[in-house]
């Protein structure tokens, strides 16, 4: 798959402000706000930038924390894990393979299957309920 590049100017276009802001400016929305945080049916979850597969809902579980959890993403190659260490924290950023938008973060904290916790934005992703 072609990698997506677009323009700052191209991004602003295309996104809703708080998609950009997530996505193109590491931001975070406010837990518990996100459209997606109490989506628990069966179905995918895309990037909101470029359309790529992220996430399936059999690896989302209530985490509690505000803000969609998964134990793993669709495939290894849906998300590149990068070392952050802004805010005076050590975290590991999650970006979108495709487009290298920001989608949250992952933490050591999750199930047991993992024992990880993709702790994503809903801005950053777009849900597809599977129509069976
Ligand atoms: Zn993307």
């Amino acid at each position: 798959m072609e990698k997506t590049t677009l323009s700052d100017e191209e991004w602003r276009r295309q996104l809703s402000p708080e998609q950009y802001h997530v996505l193109r400016e590491a931001g975070t929305e406010r837990a518990f706000t996100g459209a997606l945080n109490a989506e628990y049916r069966d179905g995918e979850f895309f990037c909101a930038g470029c359309g790529s597969k992220l996430f399936e809902s059999q690896s989302k579980f209530d985490s509690g924390c505000g803000w969609p959890s998964f134990s793993a993403p669709a495939d290894n190659e849906a998300v590149t894990e990068i070392e952050d260490n802004s805010l005076g924290m050590r975290r590991v950023e999650v970006r979108c393979s495709n487009c290298d938008g920001h989608l949250g973060h992952v933490f050591p904290d999750g199930p047991p299957e993992t024992g990880l916790r993709y702790c994503m934005n809903s801005a950053a992703m777009a849900f597809e309920p599977k129509t069976d």
